[in-house]
């Protein structure tokens, strides 16, 4: 046949590469989170055992060659389905996974003597395997980031399909090889599909992982480590972004800045770790009192910002309002064992906030710096008024000349585009 190739060179190449494969990937999951990678590792270790085993099928018994073979193969590919269970963070159920191995080595030792039904067993329970594989994936394809995945389900699925079509080809006795060593041109298939299907899927696995940890870097690049809220270089490029598009469409944006009044006195009495959990509770008075697509941010120390899109300064001034009194009314419960000397009940911390606020419409040349430091000058104001409280600032531009922040030279921060 001349689409048939030596089945023993094919097989000696996967075996070569699939343990090169497992070996690299093998040193970089060693010691690592465990993420799937380790687990894919052995996959693959055992898939080249199970192919040396099938390579070397007449120079060891039988009940090695195929057995064996067969059930590795099986077991590499409920490794790979432990892999993914691993990214997924679900705990793989080793007794259902292994079942498919067991079931099949079990199946061929008592069973069958004959290739065509072997094949025909071994592809389908194989296949099936594969198909799981993909199921995995397409359950849990949207809280996982990126396109590695659709290279797995690709791969396996590709696999999948040709070890199926196999089986149905030997139900039918269209097999034309009566060993696994002939070189057939099914065989020639079967092994090809094989290599390229492990490259492929490993490698998106590999992608998988490499996007899941850029998408973590980008989240937490983004966020403020104690609250969890946006920090402020992601604070100002979101304003950025929303004072853009408020000049292209006209509508009203409304900025906030919120800052908890006394806060060193919170320090000084209770100590810095108590101060970092009063943080948190107005944190979240604020996040809770929010509209979905308003953003609250840190914005510096005890000091937040919140953006409000298509808002004017009616409604964000009501707003302001509301999370002020929710914050006063708000108490931050902290256990006895933070307060030393506290009664056995811990206690209960009252803060208060001040909050500035400016909303309107933009025109061309408003930039977000001008937002925030009209914000900031209204701020200033309720503090001066005496704190607890809310005052707004009417104009843009500070009326006393150019628009400067009560921080006097500070620099804001560039925004990223
Ligand atoms: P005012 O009412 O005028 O705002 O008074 P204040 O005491 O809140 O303001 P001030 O700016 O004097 O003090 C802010 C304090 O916030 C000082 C600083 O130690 C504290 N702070 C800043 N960041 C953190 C933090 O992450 N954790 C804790 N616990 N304290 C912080
Ligand atoms: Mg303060
Ligand atoms: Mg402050």
């Amino acid at each position: 046949m001349a689409f048939a190739a030596h089945v023993p060179t094919m097989l000696i190449m996967v075996i070569a590469s699939f343990v090169m494969m497992a070996a690299a990937m093998a040193v970089v999951a060693w010691g690592r989170r465990h993420d799937g990678l380790l687990h894919w590792s052995v996959a693959l270790l055992v898939n080249a055992v199970g192919h040396t085993l099938l390579l070397l099928r007449g120079q060891i018994p039988d009940v090695i060659s195929i057995v064996g073979a067969n059930g590795m193969l099986s077991g590499s590919l409920a490794l790979l389905l432990a892999a993914i269970f691993q990214f997924q963070g679900r705990s793989a159920r080793w007794m259902l996974l292994l079942l498919p191995p067991v079931m099949l080595v079990c199946l061929i030792a008592f069973l069958t003597d004959d290739f065509t039904e072997r094949v025909a067993l071994v592809g389908t329970v194989l296949g099936l395997q594969s198909l799981w594989v993909v199921a995995a994936i397409a359950r849990y394809r949207r809280s996982t980031v990126g396109r590695g995945q659709w290279l797995v389900v690709a791969g396996l699925g590709a696999e999948a399909a040709v070890l199926l079509s196999r089986a149905f080809g030997a139900m039918a006795h269209t097999e034309a090889a009566d060993s696994i060593l002939d070189s057939s041109a099914v065989q020639t298939l079967t092994f090809l599909t094989t290599f390229s299907v492990v490259l492929v899927s490993s490698l998106g696995f590999i992608f998988m992982l490499r996007d899941r940890a850029d998408e973590n870097n980008r989240v937490m690049a983004a966020r403020d480590p104690l609250t969890g809220v946006a920090n402020r270089r992601s604070l100002v490029a979101s304003l950025d972004r929303d004072v853009a598009r408020a000049l292209r469409t006209h509508e009203s944006i409304a900025v906030m800045m919120v800052d908890i009044d006394h806060f060193k006195r919170v320090n000084d009495i209770y100590g810095h770790p108590v101060g970092d959990q009063v943080l948190c509770s107005v944190v979240n008075v604020l996040r809770e009192r929010v509209r979905a697509q308003d953003l609250v941010g840190r914005y510096g120390g005890e000091e937040f910002m919140v953006v409000l899109p298509d808002t004017g300064l009616a409604g964000a001034e009501q707003l302001a309002r509301a999370l002020c009194r929710a914050v006063a009314d708000s108490r931050c419960h902290v256990s006895a064992a933070d307060v030393p000397g506290s009664s056995p009940g811990g206690v209960d911390i009252e803060v208060t906030v001040s909050i500035g606020v400016y909303g309107g419409q933009l025109e061309q040349g408003d930039s977000w710096d001008l937002l925030i430091a009209a914000a900031d000058r209204a701020l200033y104001q309720a503090k001066e008024n005496g704190r607890n409280r809310v005052e707004v600032a009417t104009s843009l531009r500070s009326p006393g000349g150019p628009a400067v922040s009560r921080r006097g030279a500070e620099t804001l921060p560039t925004p990223l585009r």
